[in-house]
């Protein structure tokens, strides 16, 4: 089994802080979605599993695709793949494109599941985003995304924005855990180079994230989701117990997954590779079968870091007897003194095997993973 990630690398505008690939001209897109196609049924062909468990639309936008833009695809991943009856599939949508008519078409080609760029429900707020919606419309599309049967759906949140207060926060959670939806993702505010917001930052025009803020917000977060009776499942992720993201959750447990479009990555076990991030080069390359991709193998040690990294954010922690049996790494042994540190300083704690980021750990977590690695 594998999971599938479609890059779909077209959006109305670019959001503040946005770093992602994409592109505003969507004048080719109806190359690219063809040329996606060409490399699933290349891919297809010498990729480690033909069955698939989830398929996930990620972007960009994918709700700019056309209804027979997303046929096309599925058809063509159904021609190639043998979709599980039970796979998960996601389709990344921005409340603005999220209306009756949009949502009886992704489930008519067997969409059954939501991401929604929601990132805050104050229109200041979302002004100062850029994004394409607003506070109403972020509202509406999570009352009609329940009502067309998407409730295992995920709400994406952003905290530690500048302007965001602390009462803004607690009501924006609150909105999506009285949502009825079950999953919500949390990020805080990063500042990426060549974003306008780190633009704006470097003329004085914005403040920069505010890290006090961030851990507050993401503090505040953690409680009341607990009070809710949701799971806090991976550092950034929550749901209602059984809504777990099996796509996504495949990326933390190191299971192979194919990536297809401008910019995607693909892990096959032991190799990652990643396509080229130009609508451009990617149409060229593909047209003229030329190689569109990088690649690198990982090394044993990258193997190892990447266990213990992907280990340190989720909820079960980093598996020592399978380190240490699999990969001959006594984490206990090797970092001893420094694990005792984190034991002592109540960052980390020890159960069943597994070692565990604590409350007060999960806000140091690059740090303690990057103080771990081989
Ligand atoms: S819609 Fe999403 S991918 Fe597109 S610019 Fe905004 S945050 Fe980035």
């Amino acid at each position: 089994m594998s999971g599938l990630y479609l890059h779909i690398p077209f959006c109305k505008q670019a959001c503040t802080y946005c770093d992602f690939h994409f592109s505003t001209n969507t004048s080719f897109k109806a190359e690219v979605v063809n040329a996606i196609i060409q490399e699933i049924k290349s891919r297809s062909t010498n990729w480690v599993s033909k069955e698939l468990s989830s398929i996930y639309f990620g972007g960009g936008t994918p709700s700019l695709l056309a209804e027979s833009e997303l046929a096309e695809i599925l058809n063509s991943i159904g021609d190639c793949f043998d979709v599980s009856p039970e796979a998960e599939i996601t389709f990344e949508a921005n409340p603005d494109d999220i209306n009756e008519k949009s949502l009886k078409v992704w489930k008519a080609n067997g969409v059954n599941r939501l991401s929604i760029g929601i990132q805050s429900f104050s229109d200041e707020i979302l002004q100062w985003m850029k994004r394409a919606h607003s506070a109403e419309e972020a509202m509406r599309s999570l009352e009609i995304a329940l009502e067309y049967g998407f409730e295992s759906s995920n709400v994406d949140l952003i905290y530690g924005i500048p302007s965001l207060s602390q009462t803004r926060w607690e009501d924006d959670i609150e909105r999506v855990l009285n949502s009825g939806l079950k999953h919500l993702s949390a990020y805080s505010l990063t500042l990426e180079p060549k974003t306008l917001f780190a633009h704006q930052v470097e003329k004085g025009i914005s403040l920069p994230p505010d890290d006090e803020k961030a851990k507050r917000q993401f503090t505040y977060l953690r409680e009341a989701i607990r009070q809710k009776g949701w799971e806090h499942y991976e550092i950034s992720n929550y749901c209602q117990p059984g809504y777990r993201a099996k796509h996504n959750s495949q990326y933390w447990q190191r299971i192979p997954y194919l990536g297809v479009g401008p910019s995607a990555h693909s892990f096959d076990g032991t190799v990652r590779r990643w396509n080229v991030a130009s609508n451009h080069l990617y149409l060229k390359k593909i047209s003229s079968n030329n190689q569109y991709w990088e690649t690198e193998k990982l090394t044993k040690s990258d193997k190892i870091n990447e266990l213990i990294m992907l280990g340190l954010r989720v909820k079960e922690g980093v598996n020592l007897h399978s380190l240490k049996e699999n990969e001959g790494i006594d984490l206990l042994a090797r970092n001893g003194e420094y694990i005792a540190s984190l034991l002592e300083k109540g960052q980390i704690k020890i159960a069943d095997g597994y070692l565990q980021l604590t409350d007060e750990g999960q806000l140091y977590a690059d740090k303690i993973a990057s103080d771990l690695f081989v």
